[in-house]
């Protein structure tokens, strides 16, 4: 008989999926995939275990549920049989009388209620004979089918190897059918999800959850059922199978097989351990008993949070009582009887392991992930694989995530923490930016219109008090007043021009220029005092840039004249022109007072000045700001005031596109 195996046994809720990869960690054979960081369980790689929805705290996994389909078996007009796993001991600790148990089964609609351990008893058996037949070779335990789907899909080389004997709850359905006839319908209820997809021979598989919720839709409880026994065939030691070295004691009655003949492992890291090693022949002698629970007593169809050693012992305590007042005579009759039935299973391989993965491809899933070097493999489990090569291969065949590793996603959050601070900083020096082109944008209006209306009245004051100092007699006092007058309406003059060259909006006008030339010509425009040595420093491969001559000539003669007014007792000035490509700049140096820091951003506005009344207008930088910024450039400025940290002095660098 071959396995039927297509049934989807767990399904994932994914939005309940909270990213933690316990899941991941948790399945022996990684069939949990991770897609846009969330976790779907793919059926064809799943062999039933039910780990996955034993560990997930978010409740994000659900069995296949078939309370359904029993409804239906119940209701119709099929006799049908309620074959309860041995393990209902420990599932129904709080039901200290097995009989209520049986009753309130009864009272679902079963017309027949029985233990799959007198199954256990003849597989048993079976295994002993098997064992005494092939002492010298070695063979693995097929009564747990997440065992068999795991050698069936992913060492399928040794299915040959599995016990070709049919499970217990395989044996006792095929009993129950010969003693009721073929047409009996049989579910099974135990603590297990695989074997939801075992065999087509068993109608239906509940777990003992699903009774539990069938009692609550029904109102069944221990305090409103009568007691009641179990059908026959009953059962002797097969009680014993659920627990830990269970299917060892059960079949070893005759004590024929020595201890050192056989391999006990369970749980998932303990049956595939054993499995390879088997594999590789170091134990292949030896029988294999295998769980992937430990123990069916902890299988996922159990309710949650169960205490293991507390259920192995409420199973002992069953058995033992139950072999108190067993009839010998009447069981060994009735296995006799049953001993002639086909006891026997095939099992055929399907091969469902992933094709190897290249290590170039493994290589640059690794790096990917920011792992270069052994060093960089962590190995921390983070993500659900073993090492960061698993981790890698489950990327290259599309079950995993880059993002599901720990410690490349922290340093990825370190990263744009860092990005974000940046721009951030970006972001400051921007508004700054704004706001002073705001402040001097409102300012040019405010100056355009008093410049405007103060040049006329200015012209006035000028042209008369000149015509008053002509008629004026020489050596008249009123001369000396009338001269002052001329003086002072002139510096308003010059106030009032500088006024409507900031506030002009015009735009620029650009001529191809020898920049190198340029900046000559302005340190040529500008009076020198003796006490200032001025160096002219050109480092540029092509001169040539397109500039508004006539205000760019501003701008550097404005600089160089505040840089002549901070070194009133001498000092060096230094005019270099880079560029490349792009850009020229010019870097005007002076060695002298420096700039306060406190004054640093109030450079740029109008009337601005720390120069006495009459020198300067604070107007200059202003002006500046604004042709540079006509240019589309910018302006860099970097000043030391303090002798204490260095030599002072200042450093005004003027950035302008090539304009070509
Ligand atoms: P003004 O020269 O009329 O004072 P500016 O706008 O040209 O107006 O300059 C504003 C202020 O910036 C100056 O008063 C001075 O305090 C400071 N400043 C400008 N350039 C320099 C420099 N090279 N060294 C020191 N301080 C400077
Ligand atoms: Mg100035």
């Amino acid at each position: 008989m071959s396995h039927s195996y297509h049934k989807q046994l767990v399904f994932t809720l994914k939005d309940r999926c909270r990213v933690c990869f316990t899941c991941v960690r948790e399945c022996p054979v990684k069939a949990i995939k991770i897609i846009n960081g969330q976790a779907e369980v793919i059926n064809d790689r799943c062999i039933g275990c039910g780990n996955c929805v034993k560990v997930c705290s978010q409740g994000a996994k659900y069995p296949l549920l078939s309370i359904p389909e029993v409804e239906r078996l119940l209701s119709s007009e099929d006799k049908i049989a309620a074959c309860i796993a041995p393990s209902f001991p420990a599932e129904f600790e709080e039901i200290k009388d097995h009989r209520i148990l049986v009753g309130m089964i009864r009272r679902l609609g079963f017309d027949y209620v029985t233990e799959v351990s007198f199954g256990a008893d003849l597989v048993a058996q079976a295994y002993e004979n098997n064992m005494k037949e092939k002492r010298i070779e070695g063979d693995i335990s097929s009564d747990c089918p997440a065992i068999v789907y795991f050698i069936r899909h992913y060492h399928p080389e040794m299915v040959g190897y599995l016990a070709p004997l049919a499970s217990p709850m395989v044996a006792m359905t095929r009993v129950m059918k010969k003693k009721h006839g073929e047409n009996l319908k049989v579910v099974f209820i135990g603590p297990c999800f695989a074997k939801k997809a075992e065999t087509n021979e068993v109608d239906e598989v509940l777990t003992f959850r699903e009774l539990r919720d069938m009692f609550l839709q029904r109102d069944i409880r221990s305090d409103n059922s009568d007691p009641s026994d179990f059908d026959a065939p009953h059962s002797g030691k097969g009680s014993i199978f659920p627990i830990s070295r269970g299917l060892y004691y059960t079949a070893n009655s005759q004590e024929v097989i020595p201890e050192e003949h056989v391999v006990i492992a369970e749980g998932r890291v303990n049956f595939k351990e054993a499995i390879k090693e088997f594999e590789e022949g170091d134990i292949r002698d030896k029988h294999l008993m295998l769980l992937c629970c430990e123990g069916c007593i902890m299988g996922p169809g159990t309710s949650p949070g169960g205490k293991r050693f507390v259920r192995s012992a409420a199973v002992g305590k069953y058995v033992s009582k139950k072999l108190e007042n067993i009839d010998l005579n009447a069981w060994k009759q009735e296995l006799a009887e049953y001993s002639k039935i086909d006891l026997s299973q095939t099992f055929t391989p399907e091969d469902r392991r992933l094709a190897p993965t290249s290590k170039e491809e493994v290589i640059k899933a690794l790096n990917a992930m920011g792992k270069y070097s052994a060093q960089d493999h962590l190995n921390c489990g983070a993500c659900g694989y073993d090492t960061c090569v698993e981790h890698a291969s489950a990327i290259v065949t599309g079950l995993a995530e880059t993002e599901m590793c720990l410690p490349y996603a922290i340093e990825k959050l370190h990263d744009s923490i860092n990005n974000l601070n940046v721009s951030n900083e970006k972001l400051a020096k921007a508004k700054a930016q704004l706001k002073q082109s705001e402040k001097l944008a409102h300012m040019g209006q405010l100056s355009a219109g008093i410049a405007h209306e103060l040049n006329n009245p200015l012209g006035v004051i000028t042209m008369y008090s000149n015509i008053l100092m002509d008629e004026a007699p020489e050596g008249d006092p009123v001369r000396d007043d009338l001269n002052l007058i001329v003086e002072q309406a002139d510096r308003c003059k010059k106030i009032v021009s500088g006024l409507l060259n900031f506030a002009r909006k015009n735009q620029v006008t650009m001529n191809e220029t020898n920049v190198v030339k340029f900046s000559e010509h302005s340190l040529n425009s500008i009076v020198k005092p003796d006490n200032i040595k001025v160096i002219f420093e050109p480092r540029i491969a092509d001169p040539n840039a397109k500039l508004d001559i006539d205000q760019m000539m501003q701008v550097l003669t404005n600089l160089e004249k505040n840089a002549i007014e901070a070194m009133p007792d001498g000092g060096s000035l230094t005019l270099g022109v880079e560029g490349d490509a792009e850009e020229i700049t010019f870097i005007l140096s002076d060695t002298g007072t420096g700039i306060p820091k406190e004054n640093m951003d109030k450079l740029f506005t109008p009337f601005f000045t720390t120069k006495e009344m009459g020198k300067g207008t604070g107007l200059g930088l202003a002006l500046i700001y604004g042709i540079v910024k006509m240019h589309k450039g910018k302006i860099q400025v970097d000043s030391n005031s303090d002798p204490l940290v260095g030599p002072t002095g200042t450093t005004f660098r003027i950035i302008v596109p090539r304009g070509k």
